[in-house]
């Protein structure tokens, strides 16, 4: 059972995010991205959870599977808005048998009812898992960070408070993706400010589909910049350079990053394994856990 906290003490991580497929087509092309993708030796890979339970049963046989018949580590995203304190007692014992020791989580999003109000909850904030997963002991426990302010948040010096002290009660966070390294160094210097040091893993998401991204960017309020909106609608017609300039442009930001001290990368892949390969390539990363301890240069 490895933690990913031990593995963050001694070196960089690198990390990629999948989400669980509906179809046995979908799982189909899961797997042969992960088989794609296992020879870069991710330090762990992470599954998400639909908000209010709705892939509770394939996102934990995802992440069994892949911590016991596959061999990579794996971190188990957990929403808990619109659970019962029971309900994730129990999926976290599951997890505890089955060897997953790693879990991030999560509030999710507000649970709406079938009238359009907000459902009751017993869980209101993130910290109130962090607390019941703490206290069940064993388990890494990683949180959600949002370098330009969660969208719920009123203001990003609120945000930053709430987020410090969620996180001085995990092991590490990973953050929303960004397009510019600013808003990470930002959220760094903000959090050390408020006396929080915890390892912060970047959030990456390569720009393959430009139309996309810019939906993503306003639902997770993160600022997809004019300059760059502008380089991708120059070439909007052309999949093809779509997809290279947003290889290039990622590699940048993580090259960035790493030079700036980033404890990790984190990629949002999507299910699919050929952007995050090509950045690899691009960073110089063949085998990532052989040479976690140094930057890739
Ligand atoms: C890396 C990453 C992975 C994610 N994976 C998933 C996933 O798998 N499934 C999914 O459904 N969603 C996922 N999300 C999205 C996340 O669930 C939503 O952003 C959700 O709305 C908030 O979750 P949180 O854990 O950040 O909440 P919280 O940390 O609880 O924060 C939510 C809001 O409440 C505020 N707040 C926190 N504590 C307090 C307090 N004590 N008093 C007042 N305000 C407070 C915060 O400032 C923030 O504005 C992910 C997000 C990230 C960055």
């Amino acid at each position: 059972m490895t933690r990913i906290a031990d593995l963050l003490a001694s070196g960089r991580t690198c990390s990629f995010e999948f989400f669980p497929p509906k179809t046995d087509e979908a799982a189909r092309a899961l797997e042969q991205t992960i088989a794609d993708l296992a020879p870069l030796d991710p330090s762990f890979v992470s599954v998400t959870y639909g908000a209010g339970g709705s892939t509770r049963e394939r996102t934990r046989d995802v992440v069994i599977n892949i911590e016991q018949n596959i061999g990579i580590t794996a971190m188990a995203h957990l929403t808990c808005v619109g659970h019962t304190r029971a309900e994730i007692d129990s999926l976290l014992d599951e997890y505890k048998a089955a060897g997953v020791s790693n879990i991030l989580a999560l509030a999710g999003d507000p649970v709406v009812d079938d009238s359009g109000d907000v459902a009751e909850s017993e869980f209101g904030f993130a910290t109130e898992l962090v607390e019941m997963i703490a206290a069940k002991g064993d388990f890494s426990i990683g949180v959600a960070a949002h370098p330009e302010g969660h969208p719920r948040s009123p203001d990003l010096y609120s945000d930053r408070r709430h987020l410090a002290d969620k996180l001085n009660m995990a092991d590490f966070a990973i953050t929303q993706f960004f397009f510019e390294p600013e808003p990470y160094l930002r959220l760094v210097e903000g959090l050390a400010a408020f006396g929080c040091t915890k390892p912060v893993l970047p959030g990456i998401m390569p720009v393959t589909n430009a139309a996309q991204v810019v939906r993503f960017a306003e639902l997770a309020g993160a600022a997809f910049p004019a300059h760059l909106v502008a380089r991708f609608d120059a070439i909007a017609d052309d999949g093809d350079a779509v997809r290279a300039l947003g290889v290039e442009l990622a590699s940048e930001l993580c090259q960035r990053l790493l030079d700036e001290g980033a404890p990790g990368l984190h990629f949002y892949t999507l299910n699919r394994s050929t952007a995050t390969r090509e950045i690899a390539t691009n960073l110089g990363i063949d085998k990532w856990a052989s040479r976690s301890a140094e930057a890739p240069k």
